[in-house]
């Protein structure tokens, strides 16, 4: 199980997302050599071709569970914001092995 952001913001459609609902969420590698140790387990702001919101991502902490699987996950509201912005994370050049977690 995810975690979800303290904003429980949906990366997609801003939506809040409530505990209660499924969470879908994206996880994503960054490139090799981006350093996101004095942003762990905080949210940041990431801003993606096409899209002129920036994007919610939370950076899990070092002992987290999703850290195996990632260095960054979006969380998202239901699986139509899922699959819209598992389609933006596919086309960005600066993110590797976006894929879904749970
Ligand atoms: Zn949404």
């Amino acid at each position: 199980m995810v975690k979800p952001p303290p904003e429980n913001l949906c990366a997609w459609c801003g939506k809040f997302v409530d505990e209660d609902m499924e969470i879908h969420a994206v996880g994503a590698r960054f490139p090799h050599g981006v350093d996101m140790k004095d942003h762990e387990g905080m949210v940041i702001f990431l801003g993606f071709k096409g899209r002129d919101e920036k994007v919610p991502a939370l950076i899990p902490t070092n002992d987290a569970e999703a850290k195996k699987h990632c260095d960054l996950m979006f969380m998202t509201c239901s699986e139509t914001c899922f699959k819209k912005l598992k389609r933006t994370l596919d086309k960005e050049d600066d993110l590797l092995d976006v894929k879904k977690i749970n």
